[in-house]
């Protein structure tokens, strides 16, 4: 049980407040991705002053370690990372597909072997949504299968089928807590149709949000906004959307117009890690040699402690010798670049003028 309001509508766009037990989430949002029980390079308190207010974790990476009945032992991942704000968690069902060795999808779930040791697990949905329970995640997600891209149409059906009966068995499995949620998944690759009988499922089933999944793999940026039209007019307005693994800041703004409320993606964590910024003048490479000599900050506009303290100079002298603080300042660069396009959006939403809303 989720509360969600939505407090203004811009177009198809919504300003939108999500309640979960760890605080509430200002829609449109992003989510920094915390893979291992941290968002790399940077400290919890770090991550909250960008304004990120809910971070991803990965089911898949935490199972195998150090396992969600040892996180559940000391006390939930909350206290666990020392992340008091709200944590989504994802399914699994990706990484496992991306990282597992040997496995075997079956009916029932997929049995794999663990990238770290060789050893063999099995994730169903009734384990997936225990783990994630075991986690204490305010945002559980439905097992899906990834349907990988290109494929051919009757393998895509097929494997959305086999996510909604997933679907079902991840609601019934879920443990009902206030403050706590699930959604479902909707797939269906690139045909509308299928994404439509999908959505129609999957809101059928009941959850507390909605989530498009499957994209953003390859297909495009013209598809993907295809994909979100023909999926997000089946799913009810009262209900957060979420778009996973979505992206550039062009790809946000564009879902944003499109009725989408919610995000994740690596991108600007593992760009700040690669010495790649995000600025208000455009991407920019820290290893550079043009930024040798230059006494400017990344961004002048930015707040963030990589802008306010330090030059364009110092940032590519640390990228050049391989100094840590070149990740921690890069990724809380790009962390608070996100944080602060997702609040320009909300603000244009509440004040009706999203439509000429660009990313910057
Ligand atoms: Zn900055």
């Amino acid at each position: 049980m989720l509360a969600f309001k939505v407090l203004a509508q811009d177009g198809s766009a919504r300003l939108g407040r999500l309640t979960t037990a760890h605080g509430v989430i200002e829609t449109p949002a992003f989510m920094p991705v915390g893979t291992a029980a941290t968002v790399k390079a940077m400290t919890p308190e770090g991550v909250a002053a960008t304004g990120a207010r809910i971070l991803l974790g990965n089911t898949y990476h935490l199972m195998l370690r150090p396992t969600a009945e040892r996180i559940a032992a000391l006390g939930g991942l909350h206290k666990f990372m020392n992340w008091p704000h709200a944590i989504l968690t994802d399914s699994g069902g990706f990484q496992v597909m991306s990282l597992a060795g040997l496995r075997t999808m079956s009916e029932d779930g997929v049995a794999f072997r663990s990238h770290l040791d060789g050893s063999r697990h099995l994730l169903t949905p009734e384990r997936s949504i225990d783990i994630q329970r075991l986690l204490g995640a305010d945002i559980t997600m439905a097992l899906d299968e990834c349907t990988p891209f290109p494929a051919e149409r009757d393998a895509v059906e097929r494997s959305m089928e086999l996510s909604m009966r997933w679907a079902e068995r991840s609601r019934r499995a879920f443990v009902e807590r206030e403050g706590h949620g699930i959604f479902g998944i909707v797939q269906g690759g690139v045909h509308a149709d299928l994404r439509a009988r999908s959505a129609r499922r999957v809101v059928e089933i009941g959850f507390d949000g909605h989530a498009i999944g499957g994209l953003a793999i390859g297909e495009g940026q013209a598809t993907t906004f295809a994909m979100v039209e023909a999926t997000v007019p089946f799913l009810p307005a009262e209900k957060p959307r979420y778009l996973m693994g979505v992206g550039k800041p062009a790809d946000l703004v564009g879902a944003v117009k499109r009725g989408v409320d919610m995000f994740d993606c690596v991108l600007p964590t593992r760009s700040g890690r690669t010495a790649q910024a995000f600025t208000r003048q455009g991407t920019l490479n820290l290893r550079n040699a043009r930024h040798a000599d230059d006494p400017a900050p990344l961004d002048t506009e930015c707040r963030c402690p990589a802008c306010t303290g330090f030059s364009r100079a110092y940032l590519h002298h640390l990228v050049k010798a391989g100094e840590i603080l070149a990740s921690m300042l890069l990724t809380a660069h790009n962390l608070t670049y996100y944080a602060d396009l997702m609040a320009a959006m909300r603000e244009a939403i509440s004040a009706g003028r999203l439509a000429e809303f660009e990313a910057p």
